[in-house]
């Protein structure tokens, strides 16, 4: 059934409805934890990076776009970062768009972000800072001295942005690793500490990271997490997701999500039903175009394509790769397409209503 509905995705919508764009190969950190690291990249981006001009082109084939994910590398190491956000959000029907980032040259940050904001008023936008542990722990991780310091001042900074702009939301995101697992309730404190008043999305550290030792973790050090979060939502503390209406059902999303991702790593989900290759897709800052940042099948090069994203996108090429991730039940926690996953299949559905009820009976 997923086949039908998925190429029916596909022909109808004609482009991925949550696309992530990798916009630079750039970045200001050397995370252990990273598998966009430079073996990936030397054995995985065969292109020169496509130009500001190319993206447009690929911008102008592309009638919706749903949510893009802004990234990198370091997205915001781009000098012309405002201009390209600019043009998409003009070229596409854009509804929502995020940047993450390591929050690490602050002011560049604050002033790009704040000229983006400025510039598309009404779309829902969010920046993403990454916060992996307390000052020593997230410094190692990141292999940058000044890293934690200037994460949380950026946060800190963005928050302030968010009490200008109703539609801007600041997230914090944290990726358990084996060099912070042994931290979590630092971490934890940490978050609490900073008084970030958004969404804290936990990642599983996932790939061949640039430390190999980074992917050996305890799951039961990554629910602790959750755990934290779940007493957090209790509380009356954790604020969740805003800036748009449909936000608060994101956080309860994120909550199904969250348990979700501890059932597929014990070997409790059975795989199948992924929109990767049709709702949602990745194209990478040298053209190339695929489901996912797991699989290695490909689209092909967009610029073979004429930067036309629907013919690429609906290519024989395109329904295999559908086919196929349909044929071998893929499966896997990465955190994006599981958000896909969750809203287009109806059993999770009631289960993200239940607990939207849940938060609104908390907080009434
Ligand atoms: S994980 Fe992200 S911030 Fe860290 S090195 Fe990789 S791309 Fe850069
Ligand atoms: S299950 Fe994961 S690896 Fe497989 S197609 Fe979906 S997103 Fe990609």
């Amino acid at each position: 059934m997923y086949k039908t509905i998925n190429k029916s995705f596909a022909r109808i919508l004609r482009t991925p409805q949550y696309l992530i764009l990798f916009v630079s190969n750039n970045c200001w950190m050397k995370c252990e934890h990273c598998w966009f690291n430079e073996e990936w990249k030397e054995s995985n981006l065969n292109e020169q990076s496509l130009t500001f001009e190319e993206f447009e082109k690929i911008a102008e084939s592309i009638k919706r776009i749903n949510f893009l994910s802004i990234t990198g590398g370091e997205a915001f190491s781009r000098d012309d970062i405002v201009e390209l956000a600019n043009m998409f959000a003009e070229k596409t029907k854009l509804n929502r768009y995020q940047i993450p980032t390591s929050g690490y040259l602050t002011d560049d940050i604050i002033s790009k972000t704040e000229k983006i904001l400025k510039n598309n008023p009404g779309i829902p936008f969010r920046v993403d800072v990454s916060l992996d542990g307390d000052e020593e722990t997230h410094n190692f991780i990141r292999n940058r001295k000044k890293s934690f310091a200037n994460a949380v001042e950026t946060i800190k900074r963005l928050n302030k942005l968010k009490h200008q702009y109703s539609y801007f939301d600041v997230g914090v995101i944290s990726t358990i690793s084996n060099q912070n697992q042994n931290i979590v309730d630092r971490l934890a404190e940490t978050i609490e500490d900073i008084k970030h008043d958004g969404e804290w999305m936990v990642n599983l550290v996932r790939g061949k990271t640039r430390a190999p030792k980074s992917i050996d973790v305890d799951l039961n050090n990554y629910i602790k997490a959750h755990k934290h979060i779940d007493s957090r939502i209790e509380n009356g503390t954790y604020k969740g997701h805003s800036g748009h209406i449909l936000a608060p059902w994101l956080t309860a999303k994120n909550i199904v999500r969250r348990n979700k991702i501890v059932n597929i790593v014990e070997g409790k989900c059975r795989g199948g039903a992924c929109s990767a290759g049709s709702l949602g897709g990745v194209i990478y800052n040298d053209g190339s175009v695929y489901p996912c940042e797991m699989l290695e099948h490909s689209f092909g090069n967009i610029r073979d394509f004429n930067y036309d994203l629907p013919k690429l996108w609906n290519s024989p090429q395109g329904d295999w790769i559908r086919n196929n991730i349909e044929d071998t039940k893929c499966i896997c926690t990465q955190e994006c397409f599981l958000s896909l996953n969750l809203l287009m299949q109806p059993k999770h559905l009631a289960e993200i209503i239940k607990e939207r009820i849940k938060l609104l009976n908390l907080n009434s």
